[in-house]
């Protein structure tokens, strides 16, 4: 039987976590290590290792990922500048091996039209 994740955990409650939004299909909590001033993680409930593990089957649950980070950015007050951005395998850089979409934005950036969110480690 695959292993339970950490994220699987956290959406058990098993381990606390900042809930920003939580719907039937996914959690989306803050990163506990922020690079950016606003920086979540946008977690399905089905736990896929990595996005080249969906399947077609898994078609819409990855649009409604997309869709629910544009709905936190929108409650963030971010909507007008934020990165998504997804690690995919150890070599991208990902560390916990469940899906998920890491939102970065600057939260002055919707007042600050002229720059542009600076590169973070992500
Ligand atoms: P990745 O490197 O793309 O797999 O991203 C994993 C992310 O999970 C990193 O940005 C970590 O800071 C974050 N993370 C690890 N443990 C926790 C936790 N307990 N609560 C919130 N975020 C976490």
């Amino acid at each position: 039987m695959a292993e339970t994740t950490l994220f699987t955990r956290i959406i058990n409650r098993e381990i606390p976590a900042e809930i920003i939004y939580e719907d039937d299909l996914c959690i989306v909590i803050n990163d506990i290590s922020p690079q950016a001033p606003v920086h979540m993680l946008v977690i399905p409930r089905k736990p896929i290792a990595k996005l080249a593990d969906a399947g077609e089957d898994d078609k819409s649950l990855l649009g409604h990922l997309m869709w629910v980070a544009g709905e936190v950015a929108r409650q963030a007050g971010v909507a007008e500048s934020f990165r998504l951005v997804v690690n995919n395998g150890l070599g991208a850089g990902q560390t916990v091996f469940h899906l998920h979409l890491h939102v970065l934005a600057d939260s002055q950036a919707d007042s600050k039209s002229s720059e542009t969110f600076s590169e973070s480690n992500i």
